[in-house]
């Protein structure tokens, strides 16, 4: 006698969402919107509607709805830059980086490919020294503590003396980065005016210096940067520089404009200081061709491998710490106007107590730090408590001047434009008339937030979305290795 199995009891919550899900009329629909996110680890799950209106016409060209979806929502991924949250969105993010700082080296979307002729630097700028921190020097050298360290040691980039270490400079330094580097973009022009013997306005009339940097945490907690540096004629990429713009004047006025930017931070508590860059400087000509150098494609990878990067690289935690409900003050004001004493952070205003962080000690004083210093009004505008988990950096983690290559907007227009040609396909085929290229189209739309992440059943969808995507990497990978023996 056959023996009945009962599903229900056997298989797993998610494979029985599944199959829920596989018995929807349109499961065809469920997987791809599952695997147009590419893998994404929380998408954000929405309700809402769209609609294009001909308005000559008055007839509706293009209409979605989540109602006609067959799970009543649509999925769309997180789009978050940072590898740890989301690695699928971040390998995006960091296709999108290589593309741009691509475009802007040799050319490409909307860049003419002449740019590569521009005189072109890699620049490397970093934080001075708030106290001796363990290293490995080159050569046979020791440590000033007498150690040999190991390339992973922990205690590498942590200071000999705790004590004496200069965490508020240090964390100081780390909030007003950003700021730094705008007051260096002025020195660089006019150190390159005084090199070449001309005013500054002359200089302007004649060549534009774009850039494109990221930013990186070195392992003692400060951020540094990687800029790539470019001469281009007064109308931008498209022009070439005058014969004089070199890459010697270039190289010349990005090492003495670093020695001389200072930026001056007043504080009663603290006393003032001088933000300005530390004494290793870098800068490399970036040649369009050739071995062993560097060039467009190393450097642009590069920059986008950091770019997605965030502060992990100096370990601390990836989110903020500031207790939502009371805003980091660690009061509310009552009804009757006076401060009750938050219930969710106790008073402290740090959504984690800070000594509970799984972080190293040289990692939570700068966190520390930063919260401390963030109770002074001087340091306000800083927004210290926002930004301690980032040891007080709260700049952006690439930036570009605005000619130096295609936009991130652009690059994703490319890609929403060709989802809306996809959803017209489909829509075409649904009945509706093909909208005609004069007509003035107008698009209503209203979305609500509705959750974040997968069902169940979707979250199997995705894991499978996620192995074919490694398994058409690696064998393109593989395909390219094998390509290369042969050549
Ligand atoms: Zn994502
Ligand atoms: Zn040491
Ligand atoms: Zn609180």
């Amino acid at each position: 006698m056959a023996r009945l199995l009962d599903l229900r009891h056997v298989i797993s919550p998610a494979v029985r969402d599944l199959v829920e899900l596989a018995n929807l009329t349109d499961f065809d629909r469920v997987t791809e919107q599952v695997r147009n996110l590419r893998g994404c680890t929380r998408p954000v799950n929405l309700t809402g509607w769209t609609t294009t209106t001909d308005q000559t016409t008055s007839t509706v060209v293009r209409s979605y709805s989540t109602a006609d979806e067959p799970t009543g929502r649509l999925l769309t991924a997180c789009g978050n830059r940072r590898s740890s949250r989301c690695p699928a969105c971040s390998r995006l993010y960091a296709a999108d980086t290589y593309h741009l700082i691509k475009a802007g080296l040799s050319g490409g979307k909307t860049v003419p490919e002449t740019v590569r002729t521009h005189p072109r630097v890699f620049a490397t700028l970093t934080a001075p020294s708030f106290g001796p921190v363990h290293n490995r020097p080159s050569g046979n050298r020791r440590c000033r503590c007498g150690a040999h360290h190991q390339e992973d040691a922990p205690a590498l980039g942590t200071p000999l003396y705790p004590a004496t270490y200069d965490y508020a400079g240090a964390v100081l330094w780390n909030a007003h980065a950003g700021a730094l580097w705008a007051r260096y973009a002025i020195y660089l022009r006019r150190h390159l005016a005084a090199h070449l013997g001309m005013t500054q306005k002359a200089l302007n009339a004649a060549v534009r210096i774009s850039f494109a940097k990221v930013a990186e945490y070195q392992k003692r907690g400060l951020v540094h940067f990687h800029a790539v540096i470019r001469f281009d004629g007064p109308a931008g990429s498209n022009e070439s520089p005058p014969s004089w713009a070199t890459v010697a004047a270039l190289t010349h006025a990005i090492k003495q404009a670093a020695q001389n930017a200072v930026l001056a931070v007043p504080s009663k508590a603290v006393g003032e200081r001088k933000i300005r860059w530390g004494k290793q400087i870098d800068v490399r000509e970036i040649t369009a061709l050739g071995d062993g150098e560097l060039t467009d494609q190393k450097v642009a990878a590069y920059v986008a491998k950091y770019a997605t990067k965030s502060a992990e690289g100096s370990g601390t935690v990836d989110r903020s710490l500031v207790c939502h409900p009371c805003a980091g003050r660690g009061y509310l004001r009552g009804p009757d106007g006076f401060r009750d004493l938050c219930d969710d952070c106790g008073g402290t205003g740090q959504a984690e107590p800070l000594k509970d962080l799984r972080v190293q000690r040289h990692v939570r004083q700068m966190i520390r730090t930063a919260w401390n210093l963030g109770h002074l009004p001087e340091f306000a505008d800083l927004k210290l408590w926002k930004w301690a988990h980032m040891l007080g950096f709260r700049g952006h983690f690439s930036t570009k001047s605005r000619a130096y290559s295609t936009t991130l907007g652009a690059l994703r227009d490319v890609r929403r434009t060709w989802r809306t040609a996809q959803a017209d396909r489909a829509h075409a085929r649904a009945g509706h008339p093909a909208p005609d290229e004069n007509t003035t189209l107008v698009t209503e739309s209203s979305w609500q937030y509705l959750t974040s992440g997968y069902r169940p059943g979707e979250e199997l969808l995705a894991a499978q979305t996620r192995h074919d995507i490694t398994q058409a990497r690696d064998q393109t990978a593989r395909a390219k290795t094998e390509g290369e023996i042969w050549q």
